[in-house]
């Protein structure tokens, strides 16, 4: 008998049909006699059906009050879920965050788990009941509901897993699991059987959003066994096959040999660049610029500074989409006249392309691999960074897709 923690995306959560399959799949776990608690997302589309009523009434919304609503999608589906076990006979409760409760700091819209009390859930377990808990949501120190960006139910299923000390976290989602890259982009895509924590960190930090980057940082610091599988299958197929089924986030870099040099390729399509023209070159310069920047709350990616001309260069950076307007401003208003910029200029149609590999410590020639094939396609590269294990370049938005199946053939990732 082992705890298991499962959580099922808003796919798998899309219609009572699809809960009622959900039911059942969890019922078969608990029939196995293992201890099941289940973490659900809000049925598909909610979350953003949701945001877009607020919107409709404040284009930008009090942050507090769009945490109180966009949590209300995950209630509805905690509480469908149990209803739909009790009718199959299975005794189940479902918690939303803060009855746990899963505390969070106060950063609405993003904010992050501190704790989880583990009580009430083992009490329930204890006394052989399903548990299901509200994904995407907590509470802060004051009682007020948070939510924790989207995606998040991923970071609360793998929290309540490490809180719990589970045997294993399972994430049901809508795809069989991690794949070479976005299979709704590359047909060609092909199923991982493992991938490696640090190049999971990679490519959800680069834009797959298969799993939430927070996710895979709590199945790293706790060392949960995270495994990504699909909820459209039979329910009722055997919990062997099950069980070995998807992709294995693996902790240890020798199980990386089904894969060559390069394990997956990620893109982001959100992306916004600016550059700040004739800025002086003297120190303290990047800070003035980007200090800013971080104080308005907005994450910066790539920076790149260039070679200066006559005592000035210039400097560029580049910022979520979302927050590309804003950025401009805070420049416009409090930067540019400051430090004595030439001008600002950006583009926020841009998008970012990397490769991913553990592969790449061990082996040369990769970044003049994936240049020369841009290049080929006739693809110009804005910008470049690199890590260890990852290359990532910024394109204009309208090739991305084109960059992406190039690369993807090119590092030979296609099905064999
Ligand atoms: P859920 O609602 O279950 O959380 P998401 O939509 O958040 O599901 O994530 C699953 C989706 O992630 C897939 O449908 C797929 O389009 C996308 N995706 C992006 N990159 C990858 C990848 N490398 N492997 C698998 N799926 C990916
Ligand atoms: N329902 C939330 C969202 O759509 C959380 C999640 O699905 O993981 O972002
Ligand atoms: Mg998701």
């Amino acid at each position: 008998m082992a705890l298991i923690v499962h959580k099922y995306g808003g796919t798998s959560m899309g219609s009572t049909e699809r809960i009622k399959n959900v039911a059942k799949r969890v019922a078969k776990w608990h029939d196995a006699g293992h201890q099941i608690v289940v973490v659900p997302s809000a049925m598909s589309g909610e979350t953003n059906r949701l945001i877009g009523l607020a919107k409709e009434i404040m284009p930008q919304p009090d942050p507090r009050e769009l945490d109180m609503l966009a949590s209300t999608g995950e209630q509805v589906s905690v509480a469908l879920l149990s209803m739909a076990l009790q009718t199959i006979g299975k005794e189940a409760v479902s918690y939303a965050g803060w009855q746990v409760p899963i505390k969070t700091d106060s950063a609405y819209t993003k904010a992050r788990i501190q704790s989880i009390d583990d009580v009430r859930v083992r009490k329930d377990l204890e006394a052989g009941k399903v548990v299901i808990i509200t994904g995407f949501q907590g509470v802060d120190d004051r009682g007020n509901i948070t939510t924790l960006g989207r995606g998040g139910s991923d970071t609360s299923a793998v929290a309540v897993a490490a809180a719990l000390k589970a045997a294993e976290c399972l994430i049901y989602t809508d795809v069989d699991g991690v794949y070479t890259t976005d299979p709704r982009v590359v047909s060609e895509a092909r199923r991982l059987k493992t991938v490696t924590f640090e190049e999971m960190l990679e490519l959800a930090s680069l834009g797959s959003k298969v799993l939430q980057i927070r996710s895979v940082e709590f199945a790293g610091n706790y060392k949960v066994p995270t495994r990504v599988l699909s909820s459209l299958t039979d329910p009722l197929m055997s919990l062997e096959e099950e069980a070995s089924s998807g992709t294995l986030i693996s902790f240890e870099e020798d199980t990386h040999m089904e894969q060559a040099v390069i394990s997956g390729i990620a893109f982001n399509r959100d992306e916004a660049k600016i550059t700040v023209l004739g800025v002086p070159d003297k120190p303290g310069i990047a800070f003035q610029i980007l200090g800013p920047i971080a104080d308005a709350n907005i994450e910066v990616d790539m920076i790149i500074q260039n070679q200066s001309v006559d005592g000035k260069t210039d400097f560029t950076f580049t910022v979520p989409r979302g927050e590309y307007v804003k950025a401009m401003d805070v420049l416009n208003k409090n930067v540019k006249e400051h430090i004595g910029a030439g001008s600002i200029i950006g583009d926020s149609k841009v998008s970012k392309v990397s490769v991913v590999g553990v592969g790449m410590r061990s082996h040369v020639g990769i970044a003049s691999q994936m240049f020369r094939t841009l290049s080929e396609e006739g693809i110009n590269i804005q910008m470049i960074s690199t890590s260890e294990i990852k290359i990532s370049v910024l394109i204009d938005e309208k090739y991305m897709e084109l960059a992406v199946r190039a690369l993807h053939k090119a590092f030979d990732l296609e099905k064999a």
